[in-house]
């Protein structure tokens, strides 16, 4: 942290400094991109969810829900984006990122397990909704009326660690290199399909920078800032899950996995790198792998409730097994003997 930014000698920025992304890319409505303050050429802004996702799913005229418990419409969920920007971005992230979660699991899977390209993508397009979705937050406020002076929800984010998140975002804008290093953990598992499961989910912690998005019957969780530490801790724990989850099994493994990342001791360190000849390259300094517990302030328990509090149907047990969830108390995952609870027949 703490460089200028660096621009090439047609006017391109290829680093925004940390202030210049607060000033111009937070708070002053510039294309979120290439920089361009508003009307100083055309824009027609980005949809945070792709246009082709919505269009999948019918979410258009759906609600989502934003931490002030207002809804907005996902077809009117937009940030702003110059044209130039938007078309680009289309041809080389978004294109082939629909062409590539339009494949079934396993050719989804192996798509990505062999090739460093797809995952670099994956990687790149969940930074990139991760980054869009935490930008809006500056144009919503926090208090429900209107009438009252009140912060925007974006105001409590620490935009320092958001500005990584940027910078891996536009990697394609700015032909970065992004080393292994600064690839975060992605977890990819099968869900459940069935026409009581949300075929369509997203969820992400702002805290902890994971993000998790089910499509059909692909889920996928991902850590933007961990350098695959939770990966590597989680390693046993994902052996253990042999068969497609649950809708509060998905939940409880993206609390588990938001958790552990809350838990590292010292975290990576990332860094850009422009050579002489103008390569650049995302890396990461990583420290020592230690993780202490307490150092989440949250149990998976507590993470697990306020993502689920909503969903559960409403029984004469709801409060006991809220409670028993908010305590840590309960798990979907695992039966008591530690092996994977495969709920595929109650499904059938
Ligand atoms: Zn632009």
């Amino acid at each position: 942290m703490g460089y200028d930014s660096v621009k090439t000698d047609d006017g391109r920025t290829v680093l925004f400094s940390v202030e210049e992304f607060y000033e111009k890319i937070v708070l002053q409505n510039h294309c979120f991109i290439c920089g361009a303050p508003p009307h100083s050429k055309e824009f027609n802004n980005e949809h945070i969810l792709p246009d082709w996702l919505l269009a999948k799913y019918q979410l258009h005229s759906q609600i989502i829900n934003l931490p002030n418990q207002l809804g907005q419409l996902y077809g009117k969920y937009t940030i702003p984006c110059c044209k130039d920007c938007n078309s680009e971005l289309g041809d080389k992230v978004e294109i082939p990122m629909s062409k590539l979660l339009k494949l079934p699991f396993n050719e989804f899977t192996f798509a990505l397990t062999n090739s460093h390209q797809n995952i670099g993508l994956l990687f790149q397009w969940l930074n990139l909704i991760f980054l869009k979705t935490h930008l809006k937050d500056m144009h919503f406020d926090w208090a429900m009326d209107k009438r009252k002076q009140s912060p925007k929800i974006g105001a409590s984010y620490i935009w320092e660690s958001m500005h990584h998140i940027h910078c891996i975002a536009r990697a394609y804008y700015t032909a970065a290199q992004i080393t292994p290093q600064a690839i975060g953990s992605v977890f990819i598992i099968p869900g459940i399909q069935h026409d009581s499961i949300p075929q369509f989910y997203f969820h992400d912690n702002t805290t902890a920078q994971t993000i998790l998005f089910r499509m059909d019957e692909k889920v996928i969780i991902c850590v933007l800032n961990d350098s695959c530490a939770v990966l590597n801790a989680l390693t046993e724990t994902l052996r253990k899950i042999t068969a497609p989850v649950t809708h509060f099994q998905m939940c409880e493994l993206f609390a588990i996995a938001t958790h552990c990342n809350l838990s590292i001791k010292n975290r990576p360190v990332f860094f850009s790198e422009i050579s002489g000849k103008g390569d650049y390259q995302i890396k990461a300094d990583l420290p020592q792998l230690e993780f202490d517990k307490d150092k989440a302030g949250i149990t998976v328990g507590e993470l697990l409730y306020f993502q689920v509090k909503e969903m559960i149907t409403k029984t004469p047990d709801t409060d006991r097994i809220l409670a028993e969830i908010k305590e840590n108390k309960r798990t979907y995952l695992f039966n008591p003997n530690g092996t994977f609870s495969d709920h595929q027949t109650d499904f059938q």
